[in-house]
């Protein structure tokens, strides 16, 4: 039986629907890669996988640049913010839900 690793679904339950069609994406283009993380780290997407190929971590790359430009709860253009000590890449009006967030 093929491995699995971290399935589409179960990725996606890890960051914003900002992000979800990044990682549509990447598991459309590389049905086969083993994924063994997917997270924000940094304010940005992560898309850890083994079994892959330099095409794929390319793409991994690429994805994760492509984050730090986008909301991760909506997909706006925006930029990676720094609140309260942490790296979120929000909106404004996102960012500013966050803000207010105790
Ligand atoms: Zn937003």
């Amino acid at each position: 039986m093929k491995k699995e690793g971290v399935t589409r679904e179960s990725a996606k339950r890890q960051v914003g629907e900002g992000w979800h069609g990044l990682i549509d994406e990447f598991y459309n283009m590389f049905p086969d890669a083993y994924m063994t993380q997917v997270k924000e780290k940094f304010g940005g997407l992560r898309l850890y996988h083994s079994g892959g190929s330099d095409e794929s971590t390319k793409k991994e790359i690429e994805i994760m640049e492509r984050s730090e430009k986008m909301c991760e709860l909506c997909g706006k253009p925006t930029e990676t913010r720094d609140i309260r000590g942490w790296l979120w890449t929000l909106c404004d009006d996102h960012a500013k839900l966050q803000e207010d967030k105790k």
